[in-house]
Formats: structure tokens, sequence, C-alpha cells
């Protein structure tokens, strides 16, 4: 009977042990931390809901208001007319919990253990034997054990070991900073069912800075390429200031930091050892966007296993594996490569930005980036609707040159006038209030942890 170790117990290996577990194959799920809270903001589209069966409990909030903020501090908001459709917000160590649990009760042996190395046998063919230290005891280090299989899943994020054991290559990543903000209640109302998306140099010079809404507090971060790694904490000082006015009493409960993988890595299959998720490089440009890629990614490979296997009566080859890369790339490869595109064109510049922000006030345009983030799908256009996005990117390119400010203004809050927000901010007690995210080191992404690198509320104020 086939053996299955699952690497990683994020949405990507879950929902690969899930189908291999369901299928009545052998699989270990080995998750180094249970209650690890993903360095992440937790927008999940609407469609994963139904296409994972994930409860209700496991979204905190439904967000059907998009505020896009551009670099001269224009406002358009996108609405969702359509009361059923939200963005699901969540938590990533309940949402994670939740799938890992899921695949555990349908019969995959969840493992409380940090996979060291692996041995891969001849060419990399396997047999594989892992070296994990097992915490289920709760010790601090771990019992030493190993287990041979003869198939592993790389599901183990940005910083995979299995990626390195198998020789799969690099690729450039961007670094992302997050603070989670706590605010009062009379705060965090404003962002009930809103998010915010913030873009221009200052707030980052090749992404967009976000506040997302969680569940008792916001997630305010910026990524950016690595390249532009020592920019990052200046870029959080942005975004922190551009947002203040709505950030009024807010409290850093948690600073993290974590790599975002850029494009695929040169090779996500290698003997019987196959990449998902963040592990294989499967986040989209533009938007940022990896948890539903990961869960499709870790399904689509496992699907593919049950079925080379013969439900797990032989052993599939490297050939076998490759299958899921084909269909993989032949189902999004057209979306990565719009998105990297879009990414391009309108966050190259200030004047882009502008452009960019603009055009989201259109309603054909909102449609579309709703649709295709919502639902997964490229919505067919009519020749007219064609013609005016043509034509609409064009004027709004050229009026972004004129409107690209030189410097920056605060946002203009949208819940209080300047003057109140003036007051307020005088007002607030140097206790509860926040301090700019300068004077400590941006917690950078260590290769060798394997994982974020979460830290207490240090930049709360004392
Ligand atoms: C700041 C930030 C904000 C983001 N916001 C969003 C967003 O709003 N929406 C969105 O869709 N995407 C977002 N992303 C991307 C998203 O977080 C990832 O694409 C997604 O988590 C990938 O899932 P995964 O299962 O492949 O990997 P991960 O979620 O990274 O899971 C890997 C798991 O493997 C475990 N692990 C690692 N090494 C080992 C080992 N050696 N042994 C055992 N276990 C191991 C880890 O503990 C972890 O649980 C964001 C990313 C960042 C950094």
């Amino acid at each position: 009977m086939l053996r299955v170790a699952v690497v990683g117990g994020g949405p990507s290996g879950s929902c690969a042990a899930e189908v291999l577990a369901k299928a009545g194959i052998q699989t270990w799920l080995f998750e180094r931390k249970l209650d690890n809270a993903k360095p992440c903001g937790g927008a999940i589209p609407l469609c994963m809901v139904e296409e994972f069966d994930l409860p209700e409990s496991i979204i905190d909030r439904k967000v059907r208001n998009m505020r896009m903020i551009s670099p001269s501090n224009r406002e358009v908001d996108i609405h969702l007319e359509n009361s059923s459709e939200y963005i699901g917000m969540c938590r990533r160590e309940i949402f994670d919990a939740f799938l890992r649990n899921r695949a555990a009760a349908l019969g995959a042996h969840l493992v409380n253990g940090l996979v060291q190395s692996i041995d891969t046998g001849t060419d990399r063919q396997g047999p594989y034997t892992l070296h994990y230290a097992d915490y289920s005891s709760g010790g601090p280090t771990g019992e030493l054990k190993t287990l041979e299989v003869d198939l592993i899943i790389g599901a183990d994020g940005a910083n995979s070991r299995v990626a390195k054991a198998m020789d799969a290559g690099d690729y450039n990543v961007a670094i992302a900073f997050q603070e989670r903000i706590r605010l009062p209640a009379e705060e965090m109302a404003y962002y009930e069912d809103l998010a915010e998306m913030y873009v221009g140099t200052d707030v980052s010079p090749d992404f967009y800075a976000w506040v997302f809404p969680k569940y008792d507090h916001v997630a305010v971060g910026t990524g950016t390429m690595q390249a532009n790694q020592s920019l990052i904490k200046g870029l959080q000082k942005g975004i922190r200031e551009r947002a203040s006015r709505r950030l009024l009493g807010g409290e850093v409960i948690k600073v993290e930091a974590h790599p975002i993988p850029e494009h695929p890595r040169p090779r996500r299959v290698v003997g019987r050892m196959a990449l998902v998720g963040d592990a294989a490089g499967y986040v989209t440009k533009s938007s940022g966007e990896g948890i539903y890629f990961a869960a499709k990614s870790g399904r689509m490979c496992a699907e593919e296993i049950v079925a080379a296997s013969d439900s797990g009566r032989r052993i599939p080859s490297e050939k076998d594996l490759k299958v899921y890369i084909r269909k993989w790339d032949r189902k999004y490869g057209a979306t990565y490569k719009v998105l990297e595109l879009l990414q391009n064109i309108f966050y190259s510049n200030d004047a882009a930005r502008e452009a960019f922000v603009e055009m989201c006030d259109d309603k054909d345009v909102q449609r579309l980036t709703f649709d295709s983030y919502l639902y997964k799908r490229v919505v067919p256009m009519n020749p007219w609707q064609q013609i005016k996005l043509t034509v609409l990117t064009l004027a709004a390119v050229l009026r972004g040159q004129a409107l690209a400010p030189a410097g920056y203004k605060p946002v203009p809050s949208a819940v209080r006038t300047s003057e109140e927000a003036e007051a307020l901010m005088a007002a607030v007690a140097p206790r509860s209030a926040m301090k700019p995210a300068e004077g400590r080191p941006a917690s950078s992404p260590d290769p060798e942890a394997g994982q974020d690198s979460q830290r207490e509320p240090a930049l709360a104020a004392k």
C-alpha cells in the first residue's frame, strides 16, 4: 500500500492530505506547530467557501466594501451589491486548524513534528526517509524519529525543506511585513465590512499596502520585492501614516514578516516528490493571493496521486506526478501571466497607480475584478465593454500622469473631519497610542527558521 508524507499543515498540505486519506491511502501530515498563525492577511475568495466546504464559523468577517486609495489620496469604493457575495476574512490559526483537523478526522495521521532532513534514495527516486523532531509529547526539543515513505508532497511554505531536498531550485521572493493592531470598538466599527488597499511609492514601490479587518483587530501591512527589503520599515511607516486617522488609539499586538514567492520554482516534481502551494511558488502577482491556490494545488496534486496509484495500489512514477504540473499550468498559467502583466503596468510608478485607482471607479472594471477574484473565472466581455476598457486604460494612464503627486498628504478620514481627527490624535493617551514603526529592526524572515518571525507586541507604546 502506498505511503505518502505531506510536509506542512497549511492549506496546501491539509487539502492534499484530505484527498489522500479519503481515498484510503496511508498519509502522514507533518506540522511543526499546531497553533501556527501564518503571517497573512487571511482574505479568501467566496468560491473557496463552497468548493472546500468551509463552515461560516471560521470566517471572522464578510467584507463587501473595498476602498482603494491612490497616491494622491483619491478614494474609490468598490461595493459588492449582491448581499450573498463577500470576501472572507479569516484568522489563519483557526482556518488552518480546521482544515488540518478535517484531514485527520478522515484518516490522515497528524504528526506534530518538524521535518529536519530527508534521505531521498538513489537519484532522488526514493524510498524516502524523513528525520523529524516529534513534539507530540509536549517537550520543548522533541523526540527524534524517522519515517520511510514512497512519496512526499512538499507543502511546507516559502522556506520549504522538501524543495531543498529535491533540489527544486530557487525563486525570487517579495517580503511582506504586517502589524496586527487592536482598535477601540468605535474605531473598529469603521472596518466592520471594509478592507482598504493603499498604493503609492511611500507604502510600496512595487505592490500595495493594506488594512484588512480581522476578528477584533486590523492587519496593517505592506510588501516589496526582496531587492527593496531594506526599505520595509520605512514603507510600514508609510502605511501607518496614511491610515493613521483610522487607527486612533490602536495597540500593536503582533508584528510579523514572511517571504512571498514571486513565481514557480524551476522544478516542482523530482522523483516522487512534488511541491504544492507556496513551496511550489503559486502566489499571484498584483493581488498577492495564495490561500486558494495553495488549497487547490494540494487537492489537484493529491487527486493525481490517487488516480495514478489506483487508490494506493501502486507507486506512481515521476511522469505520473508531472501530470499534475501540466494540468495546473494549463488551468492557471494564463491567470498568473495576466496578473503579472497588470502588476508591471499598474504598480510601476505613481502615475500608473493613479490610473489604476481611477479605473477601479468604473462599474465594468469592478465587476470584472470581483468576478475573477471571487469566482476564479474570467468573465466574457462584449466588444463594446472591451473597447471601453481599452479607452479607459489609456485615458486613466494619461490622466494619472497629471494627477500623480510629488509628495503625500495624510488621507482625509472617511469617518471624521481633519479637525476632529487632529483633536482626537492630540488627546489620545500616549500609553495606548501607537508609535511609528521605526526604532526596531523589521522582523526579516529567517530562511532556516522555516516559518514566520512572530513577535510579541514590541511596538505597543509602553
Ligand atoms: C503578510 C502576508 C499576507 C498575505 N495575505 C494573503 C491574503 O490576504 N490572502 C491570500 O490568499 N494570501 C495571502 N498571503 C499568501 C498566503 O499566506 C500563502 O500563499 C499561503 O499561506 C500558502 O499556503 P501553504 O499551505 O502553501 O503554505 P503555509 O501557509 O506557509 O503553510 C506551511 C506550513 O508548513 C509548516 N512547516 C514548514 N516547514 C515545516 C517542516 N519542516 N516540518 C513540518 N512543518 C513545516 C508551517 O508551520 C506551516 O503551517 C499572504 C502572505 C503574507 C506573507
